[in-house]
């Protein structure tokens, strides 16, 4: 088959689109304006930040007032979780629940507050990777001031019960955040009817550029500043508006939120072709919920090869793709997320996650299924531990087992 080039890492981050770029451009030339200053030029600026951050709010059903821009998903997901154990503490509430799987931003946020005399239960999640709206209602304490748990799992796809979640924690008072970054623009998503009281999201995870995001914070719920300066974000976060940067997320989020189940129709079963395709590949499983997940996400183990070879011969091959173990994380240990699901070290590290946005072609995914198996015959050929794995379970070195 002819070599193509396939970008399969789209939960990494996402080229910026045709729509995103137009958007944009006038705003670094003629609308390069202060939103502050007080001349056309400024005001126009200022009404362009005003739009964009309507379109934002109605793309999560919620009021313009209570949209914040931010520079991204972590300094949202920061913002949220250190603003409500602030509050919390000033009412002795030193308790909060997440989970084992969420990003790291959300982790080493958890963990800084750990150090400063907070309490963290980090709720288990099942095979799939979900947690329970129960095992929430479980956990809430007396002093519990925050529940974070993440919509859509970066890494596995797998989406979490929110509504069912958020419910609980209303019924019992306690503030419900959730990391969106992954699930806006794929998911459906209206904050009232799902009880979410905080949720981030992030511009270059749906074709908007880095370094923009928001923050949606329920009107009631007053989060301390998180820049001291000027009076932008209604005086919480200072700091001149990246004015291009927020026209660019709000026609971002606007097209990913169109016909959102017409796309993941066409998208889910593309990737379900693919996911198909590779479990063919003997001593091979999915990772993350079978029907519970994103429409673009595929995560699977394939024993006896090491993700960062498959990830470099895929490389090779015009193939950009992600996995679960060791080096892309920068530490030895294989990804939190595949351990959390249950897996044993030695199969998170053969770990392979291919993300795609809905331009993903039929064509792509017969490449990629042309491609794969070529390249994890390859390393399983010259693996140890590949071998070891055949002698001890008594498979042919294709992996299917010996007669
Ligand atoms: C990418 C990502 C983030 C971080 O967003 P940035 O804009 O890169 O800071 C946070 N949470 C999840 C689930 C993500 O996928």
């Amino acid at each position: 088959m002819e070599k193509r080039f396939v970008y399969a890492d789209n939960a990494a981050t996402t080229q910026v689109s045709q729509s995103v770029l137009n958007a944009m451009l006038p705003m670094f030339t003629e609308g390069f304006g202060n939103a502050s200053s007080i001349y056309k030029l400024g005001m126009d600026a200022a009404k362009t930040v005003l739009a964009s951050r309507e379109r934002v709010a109605n793309a999560l059903g919620a009021k313009v007032n209570e949209i914040y821009f931010t520079a991204g998903g972590s300094e949202s997901d920061n913002w949220a979780i250190k603003g409500a154990a602030e509050n919390g503490a000033k009412k002795g509430k030193k308790h909060i629940i997440t989970t084992a799987v969420e990003h790291h931003a959300v982790l080493h946020t958890c963990e800084y507050l750990e150090k400063h005399g907070f309490e963290v239960t980090y709720l288990p999640v099942d095979e799939y990777g979900r947690v329970t709206a129960e095992q929430v209602a479980n956990a809430i304490r007396e002093d519990t001031c925050l529940v974070t748990i993440m919509f859509a799992n970066n890494e596995i796809g797998t989406i979490m019960p929110i509504k069912e979640i958020g419910a609980v924690c209303h019924e019992k008072k306690v503030i419900f955040h959730t990391d969106a970054v992954q699930a806006v623009g794929h998911v459906n998503i209206n904050v009232k009817e799902m009880n979410i009281d905080m949720l981030s999201l992030s511009g270059h995870k749906l074709h908007a550029p880095k370094g923009v995001g928001a923050l949606y914070i329920r009107t009631g719920i007053t989060l301390p500043n998180l820049i001291a300066g000027g009076a932008q974000e209604r005086g919480k976060r200072a700091g001149t508006e990246n004015v291009p940067g927020i026209v660019g997320l709000a026609q971002a989020i606007t097209d990913a939120c169109k016909d959102i189940d017409e796309k993941n129709a066409k998208l889910s079963a593309k990737r379900d072709r693919l996911i198909e395709g590779i479990l063919k590949i003997p001593q091979t499983r999915l990772n993350g919920h079978p029907t519970q997940r994103l429409a673009g996400n595929a995560n699977i183990s394939i024993r006896g090869v090491e993700g960062e070879s498959m990830l470099l011969m895929l490389d090779l091959n015009g193939i950009c793709a992600s996995s679960g173990s060791a080096c892309t994380s920068g530490s030895l240990d294989p990804s939190h997320v595949l351990l959390a699901i249950g897996l044993p070290h030695e199969i998170a590290h053969g770990s392979l996650r291919l993300s795609f946005d809905e331009d993903v072609t039929d064509e792509d995914i017969d490449y990629i299924l042309d491609v794969v198996p070529n390249v994890v015959a390859r390393l399983r050929a010259m693996s140890p531990l590949w071998e070891r794995i055949c002698k001890t379970e008594n498979l042919n070195p294709d992996g299917t087992p010996k007669e």
